[in-house]
């Protein structure tokens, strides 16, 4: 029986022009008041989801930077530190290799930047040699240190209410998205989800995007 879902929020609970389905948010409400935990994690910043979770009406913790910091409570924790990533981020940006994205002014463990064209491939092996990674989250491409991933946000889920993998409904549309599909855990895709996610997925729903995360929660229990 899954007793918790941890939702991606860009592309799963929004559209591709990030507007929040409002279905999504419904479907959210019914299956928390019926008793199961909901979570999302993000590759955005905490402002963010402090906003989402709060006008959402999400109960349990919330992650931002991909797993890097988690919010509840009114207490932030970052897991993670912004000095490694940070350090590359301005050599590379005064490099003219990539450009900071607006949100990076709210950022605690990572950067986000869009490349340079032609330049990808030299951050990522960069970042790889410094001991940090890169990923696409389809919305923007993020620095992190080794281990900041969306797997570390469902570990860290998995203890805070000592669950089971297979209590554990994960969904998401993306690269980014990957860490949390773990061998045991229930897997759901939206339809536009990547076609490397959907090979890895146990359900992927019919429709795309938040209709697809209601078609999703409001069938749980006949999954
Ligand atoms: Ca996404």
């Amino acid at each position: 029986m899954i007793k918790l879902v941890l939702l991606d929020v860009d592309g799963t609970i929004t559209d591709p022009g990030r507007l929040i389905s409002l279905r999504a948010i419904e479907a959210i409400r019914k299956v928390q008041n019926d008793g199961v935990i909901v979570s999302l994690a993000s590759g955005n910043v905490i402002p963010v989801m402090y906003g989402v979770k709060t006008f959402v009406g999400v109960k349990a913790p919330v992650f931002a930077e991909n797993g890097g910091a988690m919010f509840q409570n009114d207490n932030i924790t970052p897991f993670f530190s912004m000095d490694m990533p940070k350090r590359l981020f301005e050599k590379l940006e005064s490099e003219e290799k990539l450009k900071g994205i607006l949100s990076n002014k709210w950022r605690l463990t990572s950067m986000a930047y869009v490349p340079v064209e032609g330049h990808q491939a030299e951050i990522t092996s960069e970042a790889e040699s410094e001991g940090l990674v890169t990923v696409d989250s389809g919305f923007s491409w993020h620095l992190l240190n080794r281990g900041q991933d969306k797997g570390f946000a469902l570990e860290k889920l998995k203890e805070i209410y000592s669950l089971d993998y297979d209590e554990i409904l994960v969904m998401g549309d993306s690269y980014n998205d990957a860490p949390m599909f773990k061998k045991d855990v229930v897997k759901a895709v939206p339809a536009n989800a990547e076609e490397s996610l959907k090979t890895i997925a146990d359900h992927i729903t019919k429709e795309g995007n938040g209709d697809g995360v209601a078609e999703i929660l409001l069938n749980l229990r006949s999954l």
